[in-house]
């Protein structure tokens, strides 16, 4: 299942990491919510690819630890989402489609 790309409606913020949102619902190990909001990944669905670490430009996304979750310990965190220039390569190249990037 994709990220909800209505996620800023269905979904609440629920804390800070880096410098971006949190969206819940959050319940460690299991469930990690959305980080970011501009760049936005779904550390539920993200499976630790990477692929986004690569192609990304600007270096936007750096590994974080998530231990003992289901689907991946290590998660693309989009630490410097301010950075990102909109380029769209790593919403299109996320193999489970885990990251929704704003365009407007
Ligand atoms: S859209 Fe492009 S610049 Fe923005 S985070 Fe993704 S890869 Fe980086």
């Amino acid at each position: 299942m994709p990220i909800d790309t209505n996620f800023e409606k269905s979904r609440r913020i629920v804390g800070r990491h880096q410098n971006h949102n949190v969206w819940g619902p959050v319940e460690p190990p299991e469930k990690l919510g959305i980080h970011g909001t501009n760049v936005a990944v779904d550390w539920d669905i993200c499976e630790g690819d990477g692929v986004c670490i690569d192609v990304c430009p600007v270096s936007v996304f750096e590994w974080a630890d998530a231990p003992n979750h289901p689907v991946s310990e290590k998660k693309s965190d989009p630490a410097r989402e301010e950075d990102c220039i909109q380029c769209m390569a790593c919403e299109e190249q996320c193999p489970v489609n885990a990251i929704k990037i704003k365009t407007s």
